[in-house]
């Protein structure tokens, strides 16, 4: 950074944010846009993008004005920013117009620093010429892949953001979104007339994330394992694909005894509402929810990640567990995968609307998704590698930890292949796998005997595997493309690949299912995590740290991590400062939380 744009960026991050150092990138984005440059920044969920436009816009005259499209989230922004003794305000359709009136008058007066858009605000003229009267130090376009037509979140008013550079030309807009294949960066930058703009693309990875994709086998009996062994009293999300289960769900861990709570786009706006406030302000609660939940979340203290269903592709799937971890620690992304899900999946693209390079596009998807469930190698190079970003073996997902065994499942596969087609040639009737694996186990059940397939020459060869063993191989086989699904009811039928497998011309290679999961860390009781490393006689006063900011955070009315994160109270515990000025050089302590909650702290270490 040059020596003009570091000074007052540096001396920002210290007395507001009270960090000593920007991280990665954050450097060269702060410095481009204080200078008065466009960019376009692309980095992973807790790298850090907020700071990218926050300390521009404390450096620069004028206020900045982020465009985000999370209206629910945009109070606790503007709390957090508030906790920092930073003036921030927002506009959306939640106000009533008072409310509204005094935020336009702080801005025109002067006496904010950031100022936060809903985008249909901006089709208000109103508002367009609110901005014109006012400031602005610029424009940073939050989860700017909404404005891309093709990806999973487009949101028709970001098409009109091509219009800000129109109108404030000598306005600095940077945009930001966590979201990295190419096609969605190259959209953004089209449309939002960025192509000259310094682009900023960071390493994808998220360290701290450990990685694991499990063999379903009761996922609800997995699911609490995970969740008591490991993850006892943490916060985290579960995603199911159906708001029906997700229902289940919920109450089912609820009465498991786990704190649960349903979330998805067929309850009442007030309960979503409000199981998403409980989620962000109490510590340790469990979330259950469709992917219509998650978007702009910034808890830290996500701790985990769970999927009970396959995503539909890698691009969702790491959108959803990147939600875990921002602060750092360690955490964990679980997700649960069996032979159904892939029946099920193949099935919905096949009745999906749409045209045949739609169903493609989502058959890739999908292929995608299941090369990365059934890989024998890192399952961070083969996600990394989707982002089109190259890496080394991790040691922190499941097949790093535990490498799977691999075996020559040429024989096995062909007694599918040969089953499904004995099967399939009978008239009028058709089976699924539950049929397939019957028959090769050579069990006399009531619809093995109805059609009389104890007589094919097939059945019975399949004594050596197991009944799981066996939907093991079918669900590889639909996985590699070796064996497909047609039609409303889940039948198998062979696919042209199948053929030189069963002609001997090809050998199939498979994954042995681990019998049990890989697990690193087993933990004792509840904050057992965030307490995790702790120097001894830390611990008890990280919990006390805790139980204030409990304390604080709800009489203040938000969430805890506004008040301080994990890792500062860590930080604290560790320490031990006596007095004011030695708690302001904690990272994370500025100005600002030094003078609110300074005292607090130090009187909460002072009980012995
Ligand atoms: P993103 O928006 O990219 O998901 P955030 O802006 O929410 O990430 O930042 C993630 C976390 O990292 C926050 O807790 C933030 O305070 C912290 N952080 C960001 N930049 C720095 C820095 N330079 N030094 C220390 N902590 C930082
Ligand atoms: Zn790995």
């Amino acid at each position: 950074m040059t020596a003009a744009a570091v000074e007052p960026a540096l001396e920002v991050l210290r007395r507001v944010f009270g960090y000593d150092a920007f991280r990665g990138d954050q450097a060269r984005v702060v410095e481009h846009v204080i200078a008065g440059g466009d960019a376009l920044v692309l980095m992973p969920t807790g790298a850090g993008k907020s700071l990218c436009y926050q300390v521009p816009s404390l450096v620069r005259p004028g206020v900045g004005v982020v465009v985000s499209p999370l209206i629910a989230l945009m109070q606790d922004q503007v709390d957090a920013l508030t906790a920092l003794g930073v003036r921030a305000g927002f506009l959306n359709s939640t106000q009533d117009p008072d409310q509204r009136r005094a935020v336009e008058r702080d801005f025109l007066a002067g006496e904010l620093d950031l100022l936060y858009l809903a985008p249909e605000r901006l089709r208000v003229p109103s508002t367009l010429s609110l901005l014109d009267r006012g400031q602005i130090a610029l424009f940073a376009i939050d989860e700017a892949h909404c404005v891309a037509q093709w990806g999973h979140d487009f949101r028709p008013d970001y098409l009109m953001l091509s219009e800000l550079h129109q109108r404030w030309p000598d306005v600095p807009r940077i945009a930001l979104t966590a979201t990295a294949t190419d096609a969605t960066h190259a959209e953004i930058a089209e449309r939002l007339d960025l192509g000259g703009a310094l682009h900023v693309v960071a390493s994808f990875d998220r360290p701290n994330i450990q990685y694991r994709i499990a063999p379903k086998d009761e996922p609800r009996a997995q699911l609490l394992q995970l969740l008591r062994d490991e993850h006892p009293g943490e916060a985290g999300i579960v995603y199911c694909l159906s708001r029906r289960s997700v229902e289940q769900t919920a109450t089912w861990l609820s009465t498991q005894g786990v704190n649960a709570l349903p979330y998805h786009a067929g309850l009442d706006a007030s309960v979503r509402a409000t199981n998403q406030a409980r989620f962000l302000r109490e510590d340790g609660l469990v979330m259950v929810a469709t992917i219509a939940f998650g978007m702009g979340i910034d808890k830290p203290d996500v701790r985990f990640v769970a999927h009970l269903d396959l995503p539909k592709s890698v691009e969702g799937y790491y959108q959803e567990t990147g939600r875990a971890g921002r602060d750092g620690l360690p955490s964990t992304a679980w997700l649960a995968y069996g032979l159904a899900d892939v029946v099920q999946q193949r099935k919905m693209i096949n009745e999906s609307d749409g045209d045949l390079a739609h169903r493609r596009r989502l058959a890739q998807h999908l292929d995608a998704m299941l090369a990365l469930c059934e890989t024998v190698s890192c399952r961070r190079v083969q996600l990394l590698a989707y982002f089109g970003q190259a890496s080394e073996p991790c040691g922190n997902c499941d097949t790093c930890l535990v490498p799977p065994e691999t075996w020559d499942g040429t024989v096995a596969a062909q007694k599918v292949l040969s089953t499904v087609y004995r099967l399939d040639r009978e008239r009028g009737q058709r089976f699924g796998a539950g049929q397939v694996v019957d028959v090769l186990l050579g069990k006399r059940t009531a619809k093995v005997e109805q059609h009389a397939h104890h007589e094919l020459s097939v059945f019975g060869v399949g004594s050596e595997l197991s009944e799981g063993e066996w939907r093991g191989v079918v669900r590889q086989l639909l996985a590699q493309g070796l064996l497909a699904v047609e039609g409303a009811y889940q039948v198998f039928v062979l696919t042209e690949a199948s053929r030189p497998v069963l002609a001997g011309e090809q050998p199939v290679l498979l994954r042995k299912d681990p019998v049990k999961q890989a697990r690193t860390r087993s933990r004792g009781g509840r904050g057992a995590a965030a307490a995790v490393d702790l120097p001894a006689g830390a611990a008890p006063v990280f919990e006390r740290l805790r139980t204030w900011r409990a304390a604080t955070a709800k009489e203040q009315g938000v969430p805890a991590y506004v008040v301080f994160h994990d890792a500062t109270l860590r930080e604290i515990a560790t320490v031990l400062p006596g007095s004011l000025p030695e708690l302001g050089t904690i990272s994370g302590i500025g100005e600002g939380k030094l003078a609110k909650y300074g005292d607090g702290v130090l009187a909460t270490l002072a009980q012995a």
